[in-house]
Parts: structure tokens; sequence; C-alpha cells
């Protein structure tokens, strides 16, 4: 690992201890090697002038969930060094506890609250402190002698302690330690199973240990000359994707999205021959734990719901084992599978979640093959996993956990996303949690949302095999298929059937009936093992109250209501339900320019406001408004209809 020290960046700093411990702190979370996602911590010690105008020595430091690679001065809270140092000398102290008096000792009470290591930053004499996970030390302490080889890559020139828990336990246990130690010649502390403590009194010095100590840990398994398994040609099978993430949502109880990793190295993992015991020995650090729970479910030739309703049986069992009578078991589904000859698979309530578990996890497959290499993958005891699952201040993050949106996890589809009411639907499904494939045949599609939750597809919904390959790519994409939204569609022009060109006919039959046919055919397979799945089919008023000159469209939406009604029959049994909604004219879509409007208005005698809130509500129909009838139909609000056609057009005087 190399220094990315650079004296002119460190110049901007001047002599400012807060800019300079921000400059080093992003230095180090740079590295995914050395911090994933809000993992390790930093501090310095100053002295500030308080509201008072006193002069206070203070620990800046980290506060939870901000992440190195990208902290600002606002993201460290500033704690009174003196009470942190009282803290420390006390016998026990609960973690609870100690979280309100670090918090009651800040100068700012609006600063994030200070990382559960903030005590034995303060213990450390020294100006800067800084602290990683390295999965190189890790991987080297994670082996049967990892103790030995600590000693043999670091000599007397680290102080090593042994695992116990962070927190106040561990900051008491390094108190304990260190009193009378040598810190001039102590270069660094290394906590096994858990990662590496170096500090300095300047910023340069703490952070250049740091790589320096990381390097020799990397330099010292490079030696070993250990390979990392890597293979090609993944086998895809995405109805078997789509099970499997239907079944992990069952047993967890919501929705969740699947990402499917399949690059050399995870399938190259997957397919280690005894990937099933090197998979389930638990977690690199005791923190991923959080992301990951303590082991995967690993996929064998059996089926995937029963494998995944068998890790629910043997969670529960785990939690059983170690919890005391106080605890709350979480949801028994794993985070993350082994499939052999497929690759990963990552769950969570969002893309970005299943993201940072896979990142995770990466780091984790490269760590057990090399500690596979020198001696044996060794990980915590259960005991010890179970006990970061289940800390309290976990628990106590469970219980005030952010608001659950309606729709997270769930996947959509939706056709004619580009514009109109395709598009509305599309910001009021991300609105509500759900992940969407948006496809148009706009090409500008793959960029038009910028949200992670959306992809863009371009696709001709007139040709079958294109609709297939926009199916497939969204399961690829999110892990499967809860909702269909099938909305493309097109205005024909008006012609009465004496005069009708056979082209008029033609289009309006593939486009506004026949796509949708197709669209279904292709979502179905996958519809069935998603999570209350639904089909919404965009009709018409003109359904129910057709007119004169429009038969292309009104026979062909006719044709997709009876379309709904046979699938509504045909998919009941499988839970799929589906629906036909009837809008009247939305006018702030593409087609209706002000001209049209006018020109509209003006043949039914009528100003444009009268004409466009021409119905028993005399209100107007906007594609918002459809939006949000589409993601009720998709929710729970709906679960119990199927087969029924909901009007969105302000009541009509010839319908009712
Ligand atoms: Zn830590």
């Amino acid at each position: 690992m190399k220094s990315l020290w650079n004296d002119q960046e460190a110049l901007k700093c001047g002599n400012d201890p807060l800019k300079l411990r921000v400059y080093t702190s992003r230095l180090l979370g740079k590295e995914a090697s050395l911090v994933l996602h809000g993992g390790g911590n930093t501090s310095v010690k100053a002295q500030v002038k308080d509201f008072f105008g006193d002069v206070q020595d203070v620990l800046y430091i980290k506060g939870s969930g901000w992440d190195l690679a990208t902290i600002e001065a606002a993201g460290f809270a500033a704690v009174k060094l003196s009470l942190l140092k009282k803290m420390a000398a006390l016998k026990t102290l609960s973690d609870t506890d100690m979280v309100r008096e670090q918090r009651s000792a800040m100068l700012d009470p609006n600063a994030p609250n200070p990382s559960v290591e903030a005590i034995l930053h303060a213990i450390i004499p020294f100006k800067f402190v800084d602290h990683s996970h390295s999965d190189a030390v890790v991987a080297i302490t994670n082996t049967p002698n990892g103790r030995k080889r600590i000693e043999e890559v670091y000599g007397k020139r680290v102080l090593i302690i042994p695992y116990v828990m962070p927190g106040f336990v561990l900051a008491r246990k390094i108190f304990e330690m260190t009193q009378g130690l040598d810190w001039e010649n102590c270069a660094g502390i290394v906590l096994l199973n858990h990662g590496l403590f170096t500090f300095g009194d300047d910023a340069k010095t703490s952070y250049e240990n740091h790589i320096r100590l990381v390097t020799q840990a990397e330099s010292y398994i490079k030696k070993q000359g250990i390979v990392i398994a890597t293979a090609k040609k993944a086998k895809e099978d995405l109805l078997g994707l789509s099970q499997l993430r239907g079944a992990v949502s069952r047993v967890q109880g919501v929705a969740v999205v699947a990402h499917l990793k399949n690059d050399g190295a995870s399938l190259g993992f997957a397919n280690l021959p005894k990937v099933a015991k090197l998979a389930t020995r638990g977690t690199l650090t005791p923190d991923h734990v959080i992301r990951t729970k303590p082991i995967p479910v690993v996929l064998s030739s059996s089926s995937i719901s029963l494998m995944v309703q068998d890790y629910a049986i043997n969670y529960k069992e785990y939690f059983k084992r170690n919890a005391n009578e106080k605890l709350t078991c979480l949801d028994l589904a794993p985070r993350w599978a082994v499939w052999p000859g497929h690759g990963l698979v990552s769950f969570g309530p969002s893309i970005k979640e299943a993201l940072i578990s896979s990142d995770i996890i990466d780091h984790t497959i490269e760590a057990i093959q090399r500690a596979e290499g020198m001696g044996g993958w060794k990980v915590l005891s259960e005991k010890d996993i179970f006990e970061m699952e289940y800390w309290e201040l976990e628990q106590a993050k469970l219980a005030k956990a952010g608001r659950f949106m309606g729709l997270q996890g769930k996947i959509a589809l939706v056709t004619g996303a580009f514009s109109g009411i395709g598009r509305a639907c599309v910001e009021s499904l991300v609105a509500q949690g759900a992940h969407v494939a948006a496809v148009d045949i706009n090409p500008l599609i793959t960029t038009q949302f910028k949200s992670q939750q959306v992809r863009g597809f371009v696709c001709d919904v007139s040709d079958s095999k294109a609709i297939q390959i926009v199916v497939d790519a969204a399961v690829r994409a999110f892990g499967g298929l809860d909702i269909v939204v099938s909305n493309a569609g097109i205005f024909t022009p008006s012609e009465n059937i004496v005069s009708m060109n056979e082209a008029t006919w033609e289009k309006s039959m593939a486009l506004n009936l026949t796509s949708h046919q197709r669209l279904m055919k292709a979502a179905i397979p996958y519809l069935v093992h998603g999570i209350d799945p639904t089909v919404i089919l965009m009709g018409s008023k003109n359904v129910p109250a057709p007119g004169p000159g429009a038969s292309a469209y009104s026979v062909a939406k006719a044709g997709l209501t009876q379309l709904a009604r046979v699938a509504a029959l045909e998919l009941g049994a499988q839970g799929v339900r589906v629906n036909v909604l009837h809008p009247n004219q939305v006018f702030d879509t593409a087609i209706w320019t002000d001209e049209v409007l006018q020109k509209r208005a003006k043949s039914y005698g009528l100003s444009v406001e009268e004409y466009k809130t021409n119905n028993i509500l005399k209100t107007e129909i906007t594609s918002k408004d459809v939006a949000n009838l589409v993601c009720a139909m998709a929710s729970k609000v709906f679960a119990k209809t199927t087969g029924a056609q909901i009007p969105i057009d302000g009541g009509n005087d010839r319908v009712i």
C-alpha cells in the first residue's frame, strides 16, 4: 500500500488540526482494503474555545454515520477530553450509558454521535489517532496462529490486544494493557480479529505509520504465494434468481432487491469445492455482521425455496443458542447467497444497500482464501459474533430504524416510461421505494432518470423478442419482478370505419393490444415468484364510453380490457392480480400541445379550462393523479382486487 500523502495538499490545511484530520481521514477512506462503508475511525486532540470563550481540551472524533472517504469537519464531534478519560477509568459502564455520557460531553449538541471507540482514542497519548479494519491485518489474525503471525510480521513493535467487543469493554481493556506502556517504542496496536490503530503527534506520522504497518502485513501475505480462485463462464438462471429473491423476501417479511455478482473472483469463490464449509464460519470483522448476518445461505442442487427456509430455521436456532430473554430476534433471512456455478447474490431493501453488502463480501471472500492459505480461515466464536449482531447499540438503532416506505424493495417494469403517465409512474414508484425498469422506444430513456433505483431500457414494444430481452434485463438488474405497468400505447388519428387506413388499424392493434399480451407473456414466469405481484394495464375511458372516429383506438383498448379479465382468471391461483385503469384525457402529456387543446376546446364550444375539466367533478386529471392510483393499486390497499376496471376520469355522465 502506498502513502497518498501530498505535501501541497497538506499545506492547504495550514496548522489547523481538524483540517489535517479531515485530509488524512479521507486518505484512509480512499483505500477500500482499509475501511468500507463507514468502517474505521479517526480522531485529533485539540484545544478549542467554547461558547463562553474558555479554552477546552477536546477530542475531535469521527461521528457515527460518517464515512471516512467523504468525511468533512462537520463529521467530527468535539468531546471534552477530561470526561472521556474519566470514563476510561471506570470499572464498568454499559454502552448505552457510555453513548449518553459521550453526548453530554460534546461541545456542540448538534454534532453527530461520537464513535463508540471515542474513549479508546482518548486514552492514546498522541494528538492524531488512526483506526482501520485493514483486510491484510485482519486476514492474518483470522487464522489458528494469528497472534504468532502478527508477532512474526511486527516483532515487538506493536501492542497486541486479544479480541473483545468494541465499545467500553475494549476501551477498558486497552486502558489496563497500556498502563506503564513505553508508547515511544510502540508503532501501533493490533486488535485481533478487528483491526489496527496507529498514532502520532502530527497527521503525517500517524497516517504513514498506518500505511507502513499495513504494507508489512500485505508483504507477509504476498510471500505466502496464495492463489485467489477465479472462474469464467457463469451460468445464467434468471428464473432461479427471481425464485431466490422471492424466497428471501418472504422469509424476511418485506420485499428485497437482489444483486447478482458473477465476475471472475465471485464465481471463483462460489465454485470452490469446499465453499459451503469456508463461507459459513463467520464474518471478516465482527461489525460486518450487521450487513451480512453471520453466514450466507449456500445453495446446492436442491430446491432454492427449501434452502432459504432451512437457513431461517438454522438462524432461529443460532438465536436461541445465544440469546437472553431480553433480546428480540432479527428477521430470519440471509443477506447474501453463495450460488455455485452462478456467483454471489446480495440482498437489501434497496440496490444501494445490496451493493454495500456486495462490497463487504468482495473483501471477505479474498480474506477467507488468504487466511485459508495461512493455516486455515478461523474467525471469532459464534458467541462473539452474536454479541456484536445483538449489541445493545445495534438493537437501539434497529428500534428507531427509518420509515418504511410502502413499495420498498418492490421491483417494477413500466413501459412508455419516457414521458406522460409512464414517466409519472416511474417517479411515484421510486418515491415509494420501488426499483423500476423504465422501458421506452426513445433512446434517451437510458439517461432520463438519475436515481440508482431506475434502469432505463430502450425497447420497441411491438417487437416480441425485444420485450423478452428487457424483461430479462429488469430481472438481471434487480433480481425479480413484482409490478408491471403496461402503459405504452398510441393515439391513432381520428378516422371513421368507412374510410379507415388499414395501417392505422394495424398499428393500433399492434401497440395498444398485442404488445401488452406479449409483455405479459414474457413477465408472468417471473411475476409468479414476485411479492404481491400485480399487472396494471392502461386502458381508456373510450372503453366504457367510445366516440365516433376512434374505432382503431377504442377496439384495441377494449381488447386489452378483455385480455386483463382473462389474465386475472388465469393468474389468480398464483396470486398475481391484474387490473385495468381507464383514465380520461390527461392533458399534461406531450400530445396535448396548447394548439391541439385550443382547437379541441373550440370544436366543443368550450374554453380551454372548461374543456380540461369537462367531467362530473369539474376537475383536471394529471399524469401524477394516474401515477398515484397506479401506486395504490400496486400496494396492499388493492391486495384483494383483481379483474377490475377502475376509472380515473373525474366522473363521466355517459358511464354513470
Ligand atoms: Zn473498529
